[in-house]
């Protein structure tokens, strides 16, 4: 295997909108940067298609009170966010909104700030509406013209520490047999969410997932390698959108959820509203389960009584948040949605927590940035804590020695060894099989009802499924060997999981313990933390600083 050698002040790990905001601040604070990418950092991540909602504070739109903003910022899906990351969220969104509509994302609807989506009658919307179908091509060139080096097809996959300090990260090439070393005062993880740790809502179509198929929790695992804090791994959350098409989400539709019988089945709207869509969606997470068993099932999106307008507005954002297969799909098939409802569905569970990062993008490791979805989740979290995690990693890697003496090589090696061991097995379990038994003991004993005995068996099965894995995986190729590198990472997720889902002990939000059906009131400030001490996982409840 070859090996090459690169050296920046700051590495950012990961060129989606994070990595990009993150590389595009870094460089403008003075650093020499680089953007080490597993695709192309043109057209990679979650927001590769185009987005349509950014959670943003706008004082001349929104009046000068703050304070509702910081609230809502301060809790997503279940999980709960300090305050001061609230706070500066809302401080600083303003201003990328704007940086993003001078760039050339167009942030505004016919010149006006639109604001509608995940929200209810009489509640304070804070998702602007914008056109982000080029959001990646203006990121890529704003981080290319102020001399930002990408380095594309490199899976990074592990960071290197020097003494208490992050200081570069090594990586697989996924087009050539190359090794990556990057050497680096600060790095900053952006590699997005995890997908392909539960089944795909399509059995079989493992990449029939709203997020790009190579998104597998790198960051998350290779910084909780490295010792840096996890948080907030036990909850689950499902998202829903068109059935079976789970590229999809739901907020940018204008219709009413009903039952097969054409009743509205939440209490917010009974016509088409282009304001709230209907939030019954994200108000009610047994809805499916509740209207199949009341023999009303399915659940229809109808769109059938919007007006010409919101028709075409709810089109045209559509086409911005990355639908367009979903489009193309009923174009092809004769279907309008003026006169179809659109039957609608739960999707896999995700898993929402990541790496713990503070108002500052810092994680528990000194030199160790990380933004996006790394932790929570979102465009505004990650094109807002990007610019942060860039801004302060050069300002804190300014006074550090870049010459540092290479004591890496002998764990490289190691690495190398690992890899090559998968590389050249003839008999084994390709990454489906792996993947595939994954996804399957993540579903039977890990899914949204627990309880502590499946846990305990579902993790028994998880460490043997991950030591069979390590000695059998083959790869005939190189995609394949990269899937499976992937796969690995994603045992390591899962094992993370069952062992902080085995601490809640109570029932919250997605996560049903049957065997502690009760809220405990006394966790409602309190978050789980995961780290690992001298290769030994160890969890610890700590409360939300206010
Ligand atoms: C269809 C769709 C619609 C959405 N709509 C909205 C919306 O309207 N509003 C909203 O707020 N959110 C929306 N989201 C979510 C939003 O897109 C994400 O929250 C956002 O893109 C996250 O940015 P990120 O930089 O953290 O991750 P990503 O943009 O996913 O970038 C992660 C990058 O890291 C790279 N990477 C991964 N592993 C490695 C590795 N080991 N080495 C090197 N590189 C690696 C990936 O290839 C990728 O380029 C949507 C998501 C989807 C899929």
């Amino acid at each position: 295997m070859n090996q090459t050698v690169h050296e920046a002040d700051v590495l950012c790990v990961g060129g989606g909108i994070a990595g990009l905001m993150a590389a595009i601040r870094a460089a403008e604070s003075g650093a020499r940067v680089i953007v080490a990418e597993k695709g192309n950092a043109l057209a990679s991540g979650a927001g590769r298609a185009g987005n349509d909602h950014f959670q943003c504070y706008i004082p001349e739109a929104h009046g000068p009170d703050i304070k509702p903003f910081v609230q809502k910022l301060s809790s997503f899906r279940g999980q709960i966010r300090d305050r001061k990351v609230a706070q500066v969220w809302a401080e600083t969104s303003g201003e990328i909104v704007k940086l993003w509509d001078s760039w050339g994302i167009p942030m505004k609807y016919k010149g006006e700030w639109e604001f509608a989506g995940h929200g209810f009658p009489g509640d304070k919307l804070d998702h602007l509406k914008y056109s982000g179908k080029n959001q990646k091509s203006v990121l890529h060139r704003e981080a290319l013209k102020r001399g930002v080096s990408i380095v594309n097809w490199v899976m990074i996959t592990d960071l290197l520490r020097e003494g208490d300090h992050v200081a570069g990260a090594i990586g697989l090439g996924t087009r050539d047999d190359t090794m990556m070393v990057f050497r680096a005062k600060t790095v900053i993880l952006g590699t997005g969410f995890i997908t392909r740790l539960y089944p795909s809502p399509i059995n079989g179509r493992v990449a029939n997932i709203n997020f790009p198929m190579t998104l597998t929790g790198d960051g998350r695992i290779m910084a909780f390698r490295a010792g840096a804090e996890l948080v907030g791994l036990d909850m689950p959350y499902k998202h829903q959108g068109p059935k079976y098409f789970a590229r999809s989400g739901q907020a940018t539709w204008v219709g009413v959820i009903k039952d097969a019988e054409g009743n509205p089945l939440g209490p917010f709207i009974t016509k088409p509203n282009r304001r709230y869509g209907d939030p019954v969606l994200e108000r009610y997470p047994a809805l499916f389960e509740d209207v199949a068993a009341s023999g009303k099932g399915p659940v229809y999106m109808d769109c059938t009584d919007i007006s010409p307008e919101d028709y075409e507005y709810m089109i045209y954002f559509m086409e911005h948040e990355g639908y367009a297969s979903f489009l193309k799909y009923m174009r092809e098939e004769g279907i309008d949605l003026r006169k179809t409802p659109v039957e609608f569905g739960r999707y896999e569970i995700r898993i929402n927590g990541g790496i713990y990062t503070n108002e500052k993008a810092e994680t528990s490791l000194k030199g160790l940035y990380a933004a996006g979805d790394e932790l929570f989740g979102g465009i505004a979290n990650a094109a807002v804590f990007g610019w942060i995690a860039g801004e302060n990693a050069a300002k804190s890697g300014a006074g550090r020695n870049a010459d540092r003496a290479d004591g890496f090589q002998s764990f490289i090696e190691e690495r190398k060894a690992f890899i090559q061991s998968i590389k050249a097995r003839d008999v084994g379990s390709d990454w489906r099989e792996v993947n595939f038994a994954l996804q399957q003991l993540m579903q039977d004993y890990a899914a949204s009802v627990r309880s502590e005995s499946v846990l305990t068996a579902g993790l028994t099965h998880l460490r043997r499924l991950r030591e069979k894995a390590r000695y059998s995986l083959i790869a005939r190729n190189r995609w394949e060997l990269v899937r499976s590198l992937e796969v690995l990472n994603l045992l390591d997720l899962g094992e993370l999981v069952f062992v902080t889902a085995l601490e809640r002990k109570e029932t919250r939000g997605g996560n049903i313990r049957r065997d502690y059906p009760v809220t405990n009131p006394m966790l409602d400030k309190s978050r789980l933390f995961v780290k690992n001490v001298d290769g030994k996982i160890v969890t610890e409840w700590r409360e939300v600083k206010e």
